[in-house]
């Protein structure tokens, strides 16, 4: 065709150069170092084995990381959102009732996805600083008899974790099934899906499994396997466990077609489970329970205060610190990214204007980088308040 027919030309994209910064904030953080060459694999399509390959080793490495023996297994495209929207979606209706558990934004964006799949929501709230007990949720449970609880385990928002034992118990004792986002908290926080009774789990890759954004793990019970059997009504075709369960062969007998599945992300969750696999679970929880221990020492010592008041609440991926009166959240972080080269964050929904969020997560797990960053902000901490005075 003529390029006179054009009404639009074409632009001039240019390389610009970039200095990537040290990815201390909530996420993304920095890949393995083996994730380069796993990027650079050959695309895979259902039309090769090594695509069935792939899958099977991406759902036995979930079964290990959620630790879970069930069959309903598998990674939706998308970030952490998409598994959000999968699992409320596959378990809850419209006009069922989902009790969200709230402390920070991501139990709000679940609010968002239900009201709008319209699902009735319910709210119980936490200040944004603590978690929820079971004597807290209990009475919630009982009163609204909900299809679904939704709890988020580790909050990157106020750098809070959920205690999960017993919950599943207690959510099932009233016909509830128990939602949890693990996306900021699998892999550098004990989860026991099996174990904890936790009927729909998601999580995503660009936090402590060191990978890129853009796959988004997902895990069913057998409790949540029946309701998805036996559902009156319909998921987002997209969503749709039960279609999704045959592309990858989930019950060993089908490999259909759903929608085309983004090798290098395939390639990249295999390679991130192969890293965590390993290295093995206990070895990663220990790794990032010893660093950020070292981390809040340090803060603790040259006098920074944690958001989070008990150390037991503290999520161990990330933390929220609060910057002495007078310092600007935002110019404190532009500081530590000219100057050191650090990309942290400051708050996000209940933490804008309060505190700084760290993440020392997946391959950053480490004393040095733990030490890297207790060094920079008290740089930085000094130098506003010699400008300050
Ligand atoms: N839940 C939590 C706890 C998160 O930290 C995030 C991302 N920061 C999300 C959900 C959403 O994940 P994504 O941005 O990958 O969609």
């Amino acid at each position: 065709m003529a390029s006179d027919k054009l009404l639009v030309s074409a632009p001039s994209i240019v390389d610009r150069d970039f200095v990537k910064p040290k990815l201390y904030g909530p996420g993304p953080c920095d890949y393995w170092p083996s994730m380069e060459e796993a990027l650079s694999k050959p695309i895979i399509t259902p039309n090769c084995d090594e695509f069935y390959h792939v899958l099977d080793d991406i759902r036995a490495g979930l079964q290990y990381v959620f630790q879970t023996k069930s069959k309903l297994v598998l990674a939706m495209s998308g970030a952490g959102h998409a598994g959000m929207e999968a699992v409320i979606s596959n378990l809850v209706g419209r006009g069922e009732t989902l009790l969200i558990a709230s402390r920070g934004i991501w139990d709000q964006r679940a609010f968002i996805i239900a009201n709008r799949l319209g699902i009735k929501t319910e709210v119980i709230t936490a200040p944004t600083n603590a978690t929820f007990s079971l004597e807290q949720l209990e009475p919630e449970l009982k009163r609204l008899r909900p299809a679904a609880l939704f709890i988020t385990h580790g909050d990157s928002s106020t750098g809070t974790v959920q205690k999960m034992d017993g919950l599943g118990e207690l959510c099932h004792r009233y016909g509830a099934l128990l939602l949890v986002d693990t996306v900021v908290s699998l892999i550098g926080v004990p989860f026991l899906m099996d174990e904890w009774g936790v009927d729909g789990a998601f999580t995503a890759t660009q936090k402590a499994f060191s990978g890129p954004a853009g796959i988004s793990p997902v895990a069913f019970s057998a409790l949540a396997e029946e309701k998805i059997n036996n559902r009156n009504f319909e998921p987002p075709f997209y969503f749709d466990v039960k279609l999704q369960a045959h592309q990858w062969n989930c019950y060993g007998d089908t490999r259909s077609y759903h929608h085309t599945l983004c090798a290098p992300m395939l390639w990249a969750l295999r390679c991130c489970l192969q890293e965590i696999t390993r290295e093995t679970l206990p070895v990663s929880w220990a790794r990032h329970a010893a660093s950020t221990a070292h981390f809040h020492k340090r803060l603790q010592e040259y006098g920074f205060q944690l958001f989070v008041p008990e150390p037991e609440d503290r999520l161990p991926t990330v933390t929220t610190v609060v910057l002495p009166p007078g310092i600007d959240y935002l110019e404190f972080t532009k500081y530590l990214r000219e100057k050191h080269n650090i990309l942290i964050l400051e708050g996000r929904g209940p933490t804008v204007g309060k505190a700084l969020r760290i993440g020392i997560m997946g391959v950053n797990a480490t004393t040095k980088v733990a030490d890297t960053l207790a060094d920079a902000l008290v740089d930085a901490r000094n130098a506003f308040q010699s400008a300050n005075k």
